[in-house]
């Protein structure tokens, strides 16, 4: 479990990042580092790309439907803008986001902010997904957070894409994508090629 380290006095921020598959608990995550800087009373702003539309605009919900406020921004350098006077500040999705967001959390850092991003680590193909590679080189602190496989119970690092929908922005529920450790993963794939030819 992450346990804050002590900052009190010290003159710059620091980078968190959240990341894993689909159904990992990431959201939930960052969700319950920033509920606990809101009840110590810190100032907590949390935004979103605005991509992601799969429920109430202005809300960061995960699965379990623990909701807490966000601010929908087209672009990373959105962020800088809207920051205003918080402490804290959660990204979540942050895959969606252009590469610019590495340069946003670096300058909110470099101005005292203690920055919380959450985003999938890889694509449905297994490829490193956006901005998140980059973020994970420069955070302070790394997270990655695992679901279980749902075909063999070991620890699944992949999201597997059931749908044949080719886009790599499919926001998907449950009925999209299932959590598959490296070798499920691998075997749907060649099973995908297979029933291609
Ligand atoms: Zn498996």
């Amino acid at each position: 479990m992450f346990l804050e380290p002590h900052y009190k006095g010290q003159r710059s921020g620091w980078i968190e990042v959240v990341c894993g598959a689909m159904f990992s608990g990431k959201t939930e995550e960052l969700i319950r580092r920033l509920k606990r800087a809101t009840f110590a009373h810190q100032k907590v702003a949390i935004f979103k790309p605005s991509i992601d539309i799969r429920y109430a605009d202005t809300e960061v919900v995960s699965h379990d439907k623990n909701a807490l406020l966000a601010i929908p921004v087209d672009k990373s350098s959105e962020i800088l803008k809207q920051v205003g006077e918080a402490t804290v500040v959660g990204i979540d999705e942050a895959q969606f986001f252009d590469d610019e967001l590495v340069d946003v959390v670096q300058k909110l850092a470099l101005d005292g902010k203690r920055v919380v991003v959450a985003g999938l680590d890889m694509d449905f193909r297994g490829k490193p997904f956006g901005p998140i590679p980059s973020l994970l080189a420069v955070a302070e602190y790394i997270t990655k957070v695992h679901p279980i496989c749902v075909h063999c119970g070991n620890l699944a690092t992949h999201s597997y894409r059931l749908s044949a929908e080719k886009s790599k922005v499919l926001l998907g529920e449950k009925d999209s994508y299932e959590p598959r450790c490296r070798n499920c993963f691998n075997m749907g794939n060649i099973m995908d090629f297979h029933q291609n030819e």
